[in-house]
């Protein structure tokens, strides 16, 4: 065998091998399966380039190459025009024109099939010295017609490119250069020279149908390139294991043999390892990618009805509050005796039914904060307050709630003066709130509320000796929606237990903390407001 034999038997390999590879995984649409034609024909072709130029093979052999060469060639172009009208979809509505050519083509594989309209003769001189005669008007008007198909699949992949706009775009592109390339030259070598009389670089021709085929998969996978990573494998894996049969067979003796076979096996099966790791990684990979795609969804989805949740609470509190502010307002007037003189018992019952407003005004404006805050239209105006003049002011509004329980109120006043920038009415509520838990989740004993400075902070401590709370609801406290049952899992004060997630939230937007700390349940717990400390520059 020449070297330039084993240069087309090796590509013709390729050619099956390639095609076969990307055929297995691909979507196998109409283009696609016009792609394995092609890489078929391509192979056809490169056995017939073969069985033409190898000295060794005999007159039938060559003229079977002769036919299956011109024939394989035709269908190659045949191929490349059928897949450029698919690839990537169909883009002319009616296939009349489409079918006419292929009848034509039907024509021309007859003629040169069943009648001597395309060879004139064969002739072999030696081995190295062959030739093919053709009919001159008849080879011409071949040729054209092989340049009319190649030409007609050339214009609609340029075509499809310049009027695509989108991700399909540039592998049209590739298509078109890649086929360009890959064909001009062996238009030249297969057709346009031989017809001239010269067939010295007849066997090269298949060495482009390279260029081409890669040119082709690279734009059907582009979008693809796990498949491109396992198609890679596979096809280097096939070579090597190709090229070792090539060495057994060429073995010289029993032992050459036995070695090469040897060989052969360990390469096979590390090869198909490799493989399956490849095979099992991409395959991870596309699972993870799938889940990641369902994540986002699922995402998507949640964060539409939480904001559904959202519009429902801050519509749902509007609603309520504007009713209750006016019973209110008329039980208060009642209770002044606007309407009239009320006797005790009626002002008795009429107390509570204001104190079970008060409580639901509350909730409402807990829901309305959380509204606030959580879709940003909560406004701060920031100013610098003497934080232990709000303190002083909450510890006198909460006496009287102290007193009814029986709590001892402590109030610890620093001696120095301490400023923060807070809003002064968020930062009333936030403090109240702390206080207003202590009291309300302490049965015996005593609320100490302390004001301290610690480095350039100053830390406002409300603590009580109260039920407590454990280690594991102490890190879900500052969450929304937090209440801690009772030891019977009952619920025994009022509230959504929002109040300490709305303060968080306020707090954060002072550049401060809020934190709670509890010796466990039963043994009191101590909230921590901690804010920086601004130098007082207020006249
Ligand atoms: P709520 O409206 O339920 O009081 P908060 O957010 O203010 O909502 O408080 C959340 C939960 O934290 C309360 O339900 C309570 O179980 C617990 N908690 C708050 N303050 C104290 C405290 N001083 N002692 C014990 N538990 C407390």
């Amino acid at each position: 065998m020449t070297p330039i034999n084993i240069v087309a038997l090796t590509t013709t390999a390729v050619y099956l091998m390639l095609g076969g590879i990307i055929y297995i995984h691909s979507r196998r649409n109409i283009s696609e399966n016009f792609f394995a034609l092609m890489s078929l024909s391509l192979t056809t072709w490169g056995i017939a380039t073969f069985l033409i130029v190898s000295p060794s093979l005999s007159g039938t052999f060559f003229q079977i190459g002769a036919y299956a060469h011109y024939i394989a060639g035709n269908l190659v172009f045949l191929c490349l025009f059928w897949f450029a009208l698919y690839f990537p979809e169909r883009n002319i509505k009616s296939l009349a024109i489409p079918i006419l050519i292929t009848l034509v083509d039907g024509a021309f594989f007859i003629a040169i099939i069943a009648t001597d309209f395309f060879f004139s003769s064969f002739a072999i001189f030696s081995p190295l010295e062959k030739q093919i005669s053709f009919h001159t008007g008849n080879y011409i008007l071949y040729t054209l017609y092989i340049l009319f198909l190649f030409v007609t699949a050339e214009v609609i992949l340029l075509k499809k490119y310049k009027t695509r706009v989108d991700a399909n775009k540039t592998p049209i592109l590739y298509m078109f250069l890649g086929t360009t390339i890959a064909s001009t030259p062996a238009l030249f070598s297969n057709l346009i020279l031989p017809g001239l009389g010269y067939f010295s670089l007849f066997s090269i021709g298949p060495i482009f149908g390279i260029v081409f085929i890669v040119t082709i998969a690279y734009a059907i996978f582009k979008h693809n390139l796990l498949n491109v990573k396992i198609i890679a494998t596979e096809f280097f894996v096939s070579l090597i294991i190709l090229i070792l049969i090539i060495e057994v067979l060429s073995a010289s003796s029993i032992s050459e043999f036995l070695l090469k076979t040897v060989t052969l096996a360990a390469v096979s099966l590390l090869g198909y390892l490799i493989i399956r790791s490849v095979l099992k990684e991409v395959e991870i990979r596309q699972q993870i990618e799938q889940l990641a795609g369902e994540l986002k969804t699922a995402n998507k989805e949640l964060g539409r009805i939480s904001q559904a949740k959202s519009d429902f609470i801050s519509m749902a509190s509007h609603q309520l509050k504007t009713p209750l502010s006016i019973i209110k307002g008329y039980i208060s007037m009642t209770l002044e005796g606007s309407f009239g003189n009320l006797s005790k018992k009626i002002t008795d019952q009429l107390q509570k039914v204001y104190i079970s407003n008060e409580r639901l005004i509350a909730l409402v404006d807990d829901l309305l904060n959380l509204s606030r805050v959580e879709e940003g239209r909560m406004k701060y105006d920031f100013s610098e307050e003497h934080i232990a003049d709000i303190v002083q002011q909450i510890v006198d509004e909460v006496q009287m709630p102290a007193q009814r329980k029986k709590l001892r109120l402590i109030w610890e006043r620093p001696a120095e003066k301490l400023y923060a920038r807070v809003d002064l009415n968020k930062m009333r509520n936030v403090i109240f709130n702390l206080v207003d838990n202590a009291i309300k989740y302490t049965d015996v004993g005593a609320v100490t509320i302390t004001v301290l400075q610690h480095d350039q902070s100053l830390h406002i401590a409300v603590s009580d000796t109260g039920r407590g709370i454990s280690s594991q609801q102490i890190k879900k406290l500052f969450t929304k929606f937090t209440r801690v049952l009772e030891g019977s899992g009952r619920l025994t004060t009022s509230g959504f237990g929002l109040g300490l997630y709305v303060a968080r939230l306020i707090v954060e937007e002072h550049k401060g903390r809020i934190w709670a700390e509890s010796a466990g349940l039963g043994k009191g717990s101590t909230f921590v407001l901690e804010l920086p400390i601004v130098e007082h520059t207020k006249k």
